[in-house]
């Protein structure tokens, strides 16, 4: 529902509203809990690489990262598969690729959101061809009723409903990123 109202926005001068749908506060606190529980699993004696999928889970990692206390290595690699609305082109591309050697490194991915798992099933052949010693998944968000396929995820700050969210690193055509809690992207029609 809110992906066809969200495309037919740009052709007719629909009103962008966000609705509030988790606060700043209880994403703040549901980070330190994933940054604890991973800390808890990570060695303490090699550094963990930490992925920050770009651009949307930007914000999320910096935050994430204050609550890791074993030793971490930082990476950034970057993908598309939205093309500036809010449904997938189902293309997932990797724009950007990590500096780093990931071969016999324990790895997090950390993303912003599972959606249909298109992305991030991508991502793990990917990052798994480099042989890594271990593969985890933190994802901020999780959409299941949109999944088109399985993927494991080994952390997961909150399942959410089938609706398009911006704010907190998530962006409608580049903007509302800057959020620091999240909304619902609502589309209304003019008064
Ligand atoms: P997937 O490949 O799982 O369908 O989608 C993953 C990517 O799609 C995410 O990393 C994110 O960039 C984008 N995405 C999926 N759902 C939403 C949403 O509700 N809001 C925003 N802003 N981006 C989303």
């Amino acid at each position: 529902m809110a992906d066809s109202n969200a495309d037919s926005a740009a052709s007719s001068a629909l009103i962008e509203r966000i609705e509030p749908y988790l606060e700043a506060d209880k994403i703040q606190a549901r980070t330190a809990e994933l940054g604890a529980a991973l800390s808890a699993e990570l060695p303490q004696d090699s550094p963990t690489v930490f992925v920050c999928v770009l651009n949307g889970s930007f914000m999320f990692y910096a935050d994430l990262l204050k609550h890791i206390t074993t030793p971490t290595n930082t990476a950034f690699l970057a993908v598309s598969s939205y093309e500036g609305g809010t449904k997938s082109s189902g293309a997932v591309r990797l724009t950007l690729d990590l500096t780093i050697d990931i071969a016999h490194r324990d790895v997090v991915i950390v993303e912003d959101i599972v959606d249909t798992g298109l992305t991030m099933s991508y991502l793990l052949e990917s990052l798994r061809s480099r042989k890594p010693r271990s593969l985890r998944v933190c994802t901020l968000l999780h959409k299941p009723a949109r999944k088109k396929i399985d993927v494991p995820i080994d952390h997961c700050g909150f399942t959410i409903d089938d609706v398009f969210v911006v704010g907190y690193g998530l962006d409608y055509d580049q903007r509302y990123r800057d959020l620091p809690f999240i909304g619902v992207m609502h589309f209304d029609p003019p008064a």
